[in-house]
């Protein structure tokens, strides 16, 4: 199965139709990291999990959709000032634009996906945002939480992945909250199990932290 496609898309903002390479959505992964990184495919998908519209800059996984205020709010200077800081990698960016556009349209599991992408860039970069990008996620994801939003497939998927990036900050404190909500949520061995390593991977101090969390103003 072929990962990688190549579709022509309308965007859904301007209508200019563009070529894209994009993720099979049918591409086999592996395995996932705790933080739900499927880190396998992501060698070959992760700069095509995001498109950016070259007429209207929109961002998005899939340009073909687009809520509608997403017209107006690829014209804010806070979304066009995320696309050209460069203080971020290119891809980083557009991930943090599409993340943009999902918390003001009050998709935040979404915009958390995005930004956790953004920092999967970084990470690979050793650049120094991805702290920065991995504090977005959280803040994100929380509130997705808040609004009974999902992140995962349940509750214990919804813990790890956030426990592991706290982990990854070297937030151990608000990472062991989240593991042991992940062992009171496991419902078989196999979760239990999980569960466990990320605790000792708190505990333990095997941490990824690559770099430091940036300051978020
Ligand atoms: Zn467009």
């Amino acid at each position: 199965m072929q990962t990688l496609l190549r579709d022509a898309r309308q965007c859904a903002v301007c209508t200019n139709t563009t070529t894209y390479t994009c993720v099979n959505p049918r591409a086999y992964i592996d395995s996932r990291d705790l933080d739900g990184r499927p880190y396998e495919l992501s060698i070959i998908a992760l700069p095509y999990w995001v498109q950016q519209c070259g007429t209207c800059r929109y961002c998005a996984d899939d340009v073909r959709l687009a809520h509608p205020d997403a017209r107006t709010i690829v014209k804010t200077t806070a979304y066009l000032a995320q696309l050209n800081d460069t203080g971020y990698p290119f891809l980083a960016r557009e991930y943090l634009a599409a993340a943009h556009v999902c918390r003001m349209t009050e998709r935040y599991a979404d915009a958390g996906w995005h930004a956790l992408r953004a920092a999967w860039k970084c990470e690979d970069m050793l650049h120094p945002m991805a702290g920065f990008c991995r504090n977005q996620t959280v803040q994100s994801f929380e509130l997705a939480l808040h609004h009974g939003h999902a992140i995962g497939a349940n509750a214990f998927e919804n813990a790890v992945i956030i426990g592991d990036i706290l982990r990854r900050n070297g937030d151990s404190a608000a990472a062991l909250r989240y593991a042991q909500q992940a062992g009171e949520c496991a419902v078989d061995n196999l979760q239990s199990v999980v569960a466990t390593q990320l605790l000792h991977a708190i505990d333990g101090g095997i941490r990824t932290r690559i770099v430091r969390a940036a300051p978020t103003s």
